[in-house]
């Protein structure tokens, strides 16, 4: 499958907005938003021409589209599922996006980010509710539990994980029981509950024209 393989700091500069791609970098100054909270490439420091509001459009569904990790095909059927679901279609959008296995490994801080999750839940490093998943796109809900097996533990990745997500804490919608390398999706979250700076409803009026 396509991916992208040039440097992801490149990404939150051009969106001009943390999207924490790193893992533990994303944390400290030297964090590329930190020093150059500019667009990368020679005319990044130039003048601001006026956006339409297409661009606006355009920016915020990148911004949340780069987030997570997707490929605009990926991103797009989840847009589809949302618009299809009972729910409003932008929440519902964000909903299904965090719902994702690979997501809610990185939200539970068993991975430093959600590519790193990603790359873990295909070398089969977890199971879900006691059966091994290596999809990282596998939709949770509230009651899974997902477990780093019991051969992985002993490995560097999830002990230095491990410590960094219990100093850090995880969201309120999840719990994380650390002796026993598992956590559990407790409910799915609400709005409110996600603080990203992203306007889900210009996303919507994106792929509504
Ligand atoms: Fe983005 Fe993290 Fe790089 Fe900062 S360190 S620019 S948040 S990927």
């Amino acid at each position: 499958m396509a991916r992208y393989t040039d440097p992801v700091c490149r990404l939150c500069r051009r969106e001009g907005v943390k999207l924490f791609l790193k893992g533990e970098r994303c944390y400290t100054d030297k964090c590329a938003i930190e020093r150059r909270n500019y667009p990368p490439g020679q005319h990044g420091q130039g003048r601001r021409r006026k956006v339409s509001e297409y661009a606006v459009q355009l920016r915020e569904k990148q911004r949340l589209r780069r987030m997570y990790g997707l490929l605009e095909k990926q991103f797009h059927r989840y847009f589809e599922m949302a618009e299809r679901s009972k729910q409003v279609t932008g929440p519902a959008l964000l909903t299904l996006l965090e719902r994702r296995l690979d997501n809610m490994v990185y939200r539970l801080g068993m991975a430093g980010s959600r590519a790193e999750a990603r790359q873990l839940i295909r070398h089969r490093h977890f199971s879900v509710n006691g059966r091994r998943v290596d999809i990282p796109s596998y939709l949770t809900k509230p009651g899974d539990e997902i477990i780093i097996k019991e051969r992985s533990r002993s490995k560097d990745v999830f002990k230095r994980a491990m410590e960094i997500s219990q100093r850090r804490g995880v969201p309120e919608w999840l719990e994380l029981d650390p002796a026993a390398f598992t956590g559990k999706v407790v409910r799915l979250p609400e709005r409110e509950d996600l603080t990203a700076p992203i306007n889900e409803r210009l996303v919507v009026e994106l792929y509504s024209k």
